[in-house]
């Protein structure tokens, strides 16, 4: 027998598993091979401080107590006696519950899906929207979410909606004002895809939706907060807006002003 073949058949040689030709060839090899002998002996002290009693933790008094309280008096029985049947019941409930769970979510996320396609635009409150906007606006700021196209040049955002949307939102270059076009992305809103414009005042965020309002008569800017954050929205030449960030009110309407221009 070779050293490999030795190193392979020690683990059953310590369990006692191989046949007797087999194991008299293992133990003929450890008594002519001092380094697998060595091995042998290190994998066997392993093995006996394993069995230490120190190394085996003690569940707490009661901790079945409580776990036969939370299965339910009837399930622990029907499980019988144990500490092992009534963790068995513990792990199958939660098998079972798990997929339970999942269909519940999946209902759940198609319910509010219906429930955004089915709402029409103008039958959504102006604090719902401004909920909603907010909410988009914060999901915008987690990593990776901002822009769809990354690009402070009106000329590339604008045309990068083409094909995308049914209408061409207006985008403006606001550098020159303090308000730096940082780029566009689509978004969902009010149960339609519209245009988020994104630009930057020093380390705030503002975006700015826009989707057609067609036949509106033009509205002026009205503010609200929500969470925090401002959020102001009109309608201007068949167009709705909604601008939010958590910018200062003050600079905020300073923005409104100059896209409304
Ligand atoms: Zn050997």
């Amino acid at each position: 027998m070779t050293c490999p073949e030795s190193r392979i058949l020690l683990h059953a040689f310590l369990d006692d598993e191989l046949d007797p030709v087999r194991s008299f060839e293992v133990q003929s090899h450890l008594d002519g091979c001092p380094g697998c002998a060595r091995e042998h002996a290190a994998q066997r002290s392993l093995r006996c401080a394993l069995r230490d009693e120190a190394l085996y933790f003690r569940s707490p008094v009661g901790l079945e107590t409580r776990v036969r309280a939370a299965l339910g008096t009837q399930r622990a029985t029907e499980r019988g006696p144990g500490r092992l049947g009534a963790m068995m019941a513990f792990l199958q409930m939660r098998r079972a519950w798990l997929p339970a769970a999942a269909a519940v979510a999946v209902l759940a996320v198609s319910v509010t899906t219906i429930w955004k396609v089915g709402v029409p635009p103008r039958g959504e409150s102006a604090d719902d929207l401004g909920q909603e906007v907010v909410a988009d606006h914060v999901r915008s700021l987690m990593a990776g979410h901002l822009t769809d196209v990354p690009s402070s040049d009106h000329h590339t955002v604008k045309p990068w909606f083409n094909g995308r949307l049914d209408f061409s939102p207006p985008v403006k270059d606001l550098k020159e004002e303090g308000f730096a076009l940082v780029g566009g992305r689509l978004e969902y809103l009010a149960g339609r895809p519209v245009a988020a414009l994104v630009y930057q005042r020093r380390l705030h965020v503002i975006n700015l939706m826009t989707w057609p309002a067609p036949g509106d008569p033009d509205r002026p800017p009205a503010a609200a907060t929500h969470q925090g954050y401002h959020a102001l929205h009109w309608t201007q030449g068949g167009m709705n807006y909604w601008a939010v960030s958590d910018l200062n009110e003050e600079e905020m309407k300073q923005f409104v002003g100059l896209v409304q221009r």
